[in-house]
């Protein structure tokens, strides 16, 4: 991928599994989060925005208050606040990280400036987001639990922000930080004859959710191919899409300078 050189401003996506330790609850990978601070800062990107995931943070909380499924009982906004409240306690890590590497880092709060319709975005303030882009900021949004407008609160995901703030911004890019290579034929963690698919068309990726679908009972409504799902929402605006593997040293940094990295690129056509 080469790098264009605009004012568009780029989006990171960091992985909830890149930058926490999914198997601890609440255990952010400090490793991996100044590793990647240090890969941000010195890619010296001039205009980027960053979201991250919840991980062990954000994940089990709203899972036990069902906060996804929207407000039921009243003992669910207590639910409601704890999510949100361990999302800006990754995201503190996450900027502190950010800040002591000279990025000039923002945390935008997605619970008060989201509102969703059925779990999708209907209302966003961009207004501070444009004028931090413009001044050289680097905004950092997060998967959070939001206010909806059909089902009283939802789970927006980092994913959904980062396709609708590409589309909404006029971004050149999106690179999704994974805890894998990219996407492959199959779940690399669960059939080890998957293969990485290192360039792919909307079209073709079409057919290929066919078949990893009719392959295997592997859990594909979550993890890459949802992800996927969203990010194509932005593809369809032609803004192009790389998936590396934000575990391994230096791929985010070649991607952020659109240095030839292992990963895959998602075009429109
Ligand atoms: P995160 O929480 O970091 O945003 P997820 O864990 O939700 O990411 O999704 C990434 C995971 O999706 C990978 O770790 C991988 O095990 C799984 N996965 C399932 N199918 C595929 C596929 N076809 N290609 C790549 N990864 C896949």
């Amino acid at each position: 991928m080469v790098r264009r050189m605009s004012g568009k401003p780029t989006v990171l996506k960091l992985g909830g599994s890149v930058i926490t330790d999914k198997e601890k609850q609440l255990t952010p990978d400090l490793k991996a989060v100044e590793r990647l601070a240090d890969e941000i800062s010195r890619a010296k990107i001039p205009s980027l925005i960053l979201v991250h995931g919840g991980g062990s943070f954000g994940h089990p909380v709203a899972e036990l208050y069902n906060i996804a499924g929207g407000y039921d009982d009243p003992s669910q906004i207590l639910g409601f606040s704890q999510t949100h409240l361990v999302m800006t306690l990754l995201n503190s890590w996450v900027m502190e990280a950010l800040i002591r590497h000279n990025i000039p880092a923002v945390e935008v709060n997605p619970s008060s400036c989201v509102v969703t319709k059925a779990g999708r975005i209907a209302n966003m303030e961009l207004e501070p987001l444009k004028k931090m882009l413009k001044l050289g900021f680097v905004p950092v949004l997060y998967g959070d639990a939001v206010l909806d407008s059909e089902k009283g609160f939802a789970i927006l995901s980092g994913d959904q922000i980062v396709s609708s703030l590409a589309i909404k911004l006029g971004a050149d890019r999106i690179i999704m930080g994974a805890d894998v290579d990219g996407l492959y034929t199959a779940d690399p963690k669960a059939d080890s004859s998957a293969n990485l698919i290192e360039n792919i068309t909307l079209e073709e990726l079409k057919s290929l959710k066919h078949k990893i679908e009719g392959s295997k009972a592997t859990d594909v409504t979550g993890g890459m191919l949802g992800k996927v799902q969203e990010i194509k929402i932005a593809i369809e605006h032609d803004i192009e899409t790389v998936i590396v593997n934000a575990t391994k040293p230096l791929r985010v940094y070649k991607a952020l300078k659109g240095e030839k990295v292992t990963g895959t690129i998602i075009k429109k056509g």
